[in-house]
């Protein structure tokens, strides 16, 4: 993904990178290829990353079907309250 920078006003190619924090929690975030600065996306744990692999077989299982459309609605919604606390609760300790 290419974009510009915030920091350096640089056209970037924005990289997806992965970073091991503890508590098996991961860190996911772009970083600048010129100034190094870091875009984060998210954070991950155990629990959250379970649940995206459920919700990509739903998806693909929902296709042509539909049969799981709420089911994965209210999965993302909960994925996404989980992945705003844990950026909370990571962010206060660091
Ligand atoms: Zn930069």
């Amino acid at each position: 993904m290419k974009a510009q920078c915030d920091k350096c006003y640089e056209i970037s190619s924005m990289i997806p990178k992965k970073k091991r924090l503890k508590n098996k929690v991961d860190k996911h975030y772009f970083e600048c290829n010129h100034c190094n600065h870091i875009y984060v996306i998210g954070y991950t744990d155990d629990w959250i990353r379970r649940e995206r692999n459920r919700l990509d077989k739903l998806n693909k299982r929902n296709v042509g079907s539909g049969l799981y459309e709420d089911k994965i609605k209210e999965k993302t919604k909960l994925i996404e309250s989980k992945m705003n606390e844990l950026k909370e609760k990571v962010e206060a300790s660091t």
